[in-house]
């Protein structure tokens, strides 16, 4: 079971987090797998636009 409720962004210098739905869709961004399942982004769109990684952060 997948939750697309809350989500927490792994990047160290932003730590971000998303509690519910809406702000997931804004702050994450949801993905389709292509076979009907839906999964929340792991990093939040900031970080994604910025090519941010777990061990080298570059948003902050
Ligand atoms: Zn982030
Ligand atoms: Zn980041």
């Amino acid at each position: 079971m997948s939750s697309l409720t809350q989500a927490r962004c792994p990047c160290r210098g932003c730590d971000k987090v998303a509690r519910n739905e809406t702000e997931v869709d804004e702050l994450f961004g949801l993905r389709d797998m292509g076979d009907g399942t839906i999964r929340v982004q792991s990093y939040c769109r900031e970080c994604r636009s910025l090519h941010c990684k777990a061990s080298e952060p570059q948003c902050n």
